[in-house]
């Protein structure tokens, strides 16, 4: 019972203090594809996911 009311209060608040993201839309992470080129000359495409910076993570900047 504890645990729900706290996990909505924190999405609540988090809602109030500002709007969705515009950088990374409200889910608090960037991906951000990228391709890099081996020892092979082979093309390795991976997926970095890092925080936003805009929003630091919470996926809302302040109105
Ligand atoms: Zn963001």
């Amino acid at each position: 019972m504890a645990e729900t009311s706290d996990d909505t209060g924190k999405f609540d608040m988090a809602s109030l203090s500002g709007k969705p993201c515009p950088d990374c839309g409200g889910a608090g992470q960037l991906r951000i594809d990228s391709e890099n080129i081996n020892e092979k000359f082979e093309v390795e495409k991976q997926t970095v996911i890092t925080d936003c910076h805009r929003c630091s993570g919470t996926g809302y900047v302040a109105g």
